[in-house]
């Protein structure tokens, strides 16, 4: 039988337990495994134990990928697959506006391993195309990206890498598999930091790659060395919290949807970017590519202090993160991007006022009073 996706996050993966007959995947504590009379060796490291087998083949089946692997943070899935597919000598485009560690992982590593890379011009796959060189291996996207929530077109990219012979990769942290799935759409490679929807309660972190099995196999050889794999019972939290994945993500969508209609009408927000809003530039492509608008948007203050604005909050906290439960907002300027010179965020349109907001599971009219007491 097939299964539509609430049905799998509630069940894809569940480890049948045959001798207790309990409905929930048993915890798999072991670091030693007997070997005798088997053909494999069970390691957490080698990525194989039961708890990550069924996890990895959770988060897989709601990508509708053939296979997949769970690490310790998003960094670990993303710097494994990176160092996977890029050797000394390669080329890789990145999409213009990235998260944060992912772009700094670039600036700081790559150099001194050989690899060259190009930000494309922007995210249109016109712009990506542009960038390829002869030793371009993997393009690199994030949609929708952080923190302006600007949308790529999925089905571009991934055409542009076939026609190349090049790996496609994203980073679909922001969308969660129930609102986007970009395996569906031609991308070759999914990546999830598992820290913010998948986990969903503020209190794992972890990350996931999916793809094909030729392509898992890949990055699992590498992944035995760099050693980014995830313990047990942070396994069995993340299988619990994805089997919401869905519920959540409903009321999630629709939270963020109330609030930027909300925040697009009021006097004092200059703009407001969401894909979900008709007026934004990503709209339409996100229309086809998405089954929802997500949880995240962004927002600039027209006069108003920023800092002055998160301290009126009574309900919404400001803090790092998103994808929980609760309602947070963070300032990049004083957050993620705190680094950048003042002309580097002019560049990227990170402003002073801009604050980025990640909807979580309350009531709707909770959050939109907080909103406007403290919009003042
Ligand atoms: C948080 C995040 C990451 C990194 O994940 P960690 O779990 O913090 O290592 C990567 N991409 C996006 C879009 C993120 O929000």
């Amino acid at each position: 039988m097939k299964f539509e996706l609430p049905t799998l996050c509630v069940h894809a993966g569940t480890i049948k337990d045959e001798k207790f007959r309990g409905i929930n995947s048993p915890i798999y504590t072991s670091t030693s495994y007997e070997y005798i009379d088997r053909d494999d060796t069970v390691y957490p490291r080698y990525f194989n134990t039961p708890n990550e087998q069924s996890v990895a083949q959770r988060i897989a089946e709601l990508e509708s990928c053939e296979a997949g692997l769970v690490f310790s943070s998003g960094m670990a899935a993303i710097s494994t697959v990176l160092f996977t597919f890029l050797s000394k000598g390669d080329h890789a485009v990145f999409q213009k506006g990235l998260y944060g560690g992912t772009s700094h992982f670039l600036a700081s590593e790559f150099e001194r391993f050989g690899i060259s890379y190009t930000i494309a011009a922007s995210q249109e796959p016109a712009d990506i195309e542009a960038a390829i060189r002869k030793e371009t291996r993997l393009i690199y996207v994030e949609t929708p990206s952080n923190p302006l929530l600007r949308v790529t077109d999925l089905a571009g990219v991934a055409a542009i890498g076939k026609k190349h012979g090049i790996l496609t990769m994203v980073d679909n942290t922001f969308a969660s598999p129930v609102n986007q799935q970009p395996h569906t759409l031609g991308i070759d490679i999914v990546m999830h930091s598992a820290t913010k929807y998948l986990g969903g309660h503020s209190d794992i972190c972890a990350g996931a790659v999916l793809g094909t099995r030729e392509v898992m196999k890949k990055v699992h050889a590498t992944s035995l060395g760099f050693g980014g794999s995830l313990n047990a019972i942070t396994l069995y939290l993340l299988e619990r919290s994805i089997k919401t994945l869905d519920v959540r993500m409903q009321r999630i969508n629709s939270n963020a949807g109330a609030v930027a209609a909300f925040l697009a009408q009021h006097p004092s927000v200059a703009r407001v970017n969401y894909p979900g809003l008709p007026e934004d530039p990503g709209y339409a492509i996100a229309c086809r590519q998405m089954r929802g608008f997500g949880g995240m948007l962004s927002f600039e203050l027209r006069d108003a202090d920023s800092l002055t604005f998160q301290k009126k909050l009574k309900l919404i906290r400001p803090s790092m993160s998103l994808g929980g439960s609760e309602t947070i907002v963070s300032s990049p300027v004083l957050t993620s991007h705190r680094h950048l010179s003042k002309e580097e965020r002019q560049e990227t349109g990170i402003t002073d006022g801009l604050i980025r907001f990640s909807a979580g599971l309350e009531s709707q009219a909770d959050l939109i009073d907080d909103l406007d007491q403290a919009l003042g």
